[in-house]
Parts: C-alpha cells; sequence; structure tokens
C-alpha cells in the first residue's frame, strides 16, 4: 500500500532520480497528475518534462482509468502510447503496459497521485510506485473519502519506520 517513493509533483521527478533507481520506463497517470481532472490543456511543463526524458531514452506509457477519448487525446498530443479505461488497481491494463514497454518489472516506475489505484496497482506488479499529490482536488465525492484514508495511511508510513 504504501508508495516507494513520494515527490510534491511530477517536476521534481528528475531524469537523474530515475537513472539512480536504474528505472528505464514509466507508466503515467494523467489525471491529476499530468493534467488536472477536470480539463485538458497541458502545461508546457508537462510538455518538456516528457521530452526530456525522451530524450534520455526512457520507454512510456499513459494509464488511466478515464474514458478512452480523452486518453487517446492526450496520447496524441503527447505523441505517447496510452490505455483508457484501466480500471486501476487491477492487473490487466499494468500487463499491457508492461509489454509495451518491453522491460523487467524492476525497472519500470509508476507514477501516480492516488495509492488506491495507481500505488496499489504498482506493487502488485513488482513496480517501483511513485506518489505526486494531486494537481487539484477532485470533486467526486469517492475520492474524497479514498483521499481521506489515504492520508491516513501516508501519516501511518511517516511514523512507520
Ligand atoms: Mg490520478
Amino acid at each position: 500500500m504504501y508508495p516507494d517513493i513520494y515527490f510534491e509533483s511530477i517536476y521534481d521527478i528528475q531524469v537523474k532520480n530515475l537513472q539512480e533507481m536504474n528505472i528505464k520506463g514509466v507508466i503515467v497517470d494523467i489525471d491529476n497528475t499530468i493534467v488536472p481532472w477536470d480539463n485538458k490543456k497541458l502545461s508546457d511543463e508537462v510538455f518538456n518534462w516528457f521530452k526530456e526524458l525522451i530524450e534520455n531514452n526512457f520507454e512510456l506509457c499513459l494509464i488511466s482509468n478515464g474514458m478512452s477519448k480523452r486518453v487517446e487525446y492526450f496520447s496524441n498530443q503527447l505523441d505517447i502510447p496510452a490505455i483508457g479505461k484501466a480500471v486501476k488497481p487491477r492487473k490487466k491494463a499494468f500487463i499491457q503496459a508492461l509489454e509495451i514497454l518491453d522491460l523487467k518489472r524492476p525497472e519500470i516506475a509508476v507514477i501516480g497521485d492516488q495509492i488506491f489505484t495507481d500505488i496499489l496497482g504498482g506493487n502488485r506488479m513488482g513496480f517501483t510506485t511513485i506518489l505526486v499529490d494531486p494537481l487539484i482536488e477532485n470533486e467526486f465525492i469517492t475520492t474524497k473519502i479514498m483521499r481521506y484514508f489515504e492520508r491516513l495511511i501516508i501519516k501511518r508510513g511517516m511514523y512507520h519506520d
């Protein structure tokens, strides 16, 4: 349930951080990780962040529980393969992503803003998991409830070791 690492945002995750962990491929969540959940505008910073990863030969894949149409839009914008309606934390979409990246599991990192989907799913697969803060608060009540439990878990994690 715990992420391997926490960063405030994707922009704090630098190429050298990933290389130090021997990561060669990255699976990235979409909503609230690279773009606010209610909006379609990717910032220049997001484009630059992906560009740097591509220039450093990282394999990339987007994976989202969101609707296929929205996911396809970001896939085209960034020119990165993507899997929509992923039903994270279920394994199916992560296995598809594993095939796309064509790397060993420890060489893959999952980056996302939700413990019960991104982090739990990534941990179940044996990937390195990286938690970031959500870009904006989600208005869905189920997400708010999950967020409450996430905070409890993160808090407990801090006192854990
Ligand atoms: Mg998300």
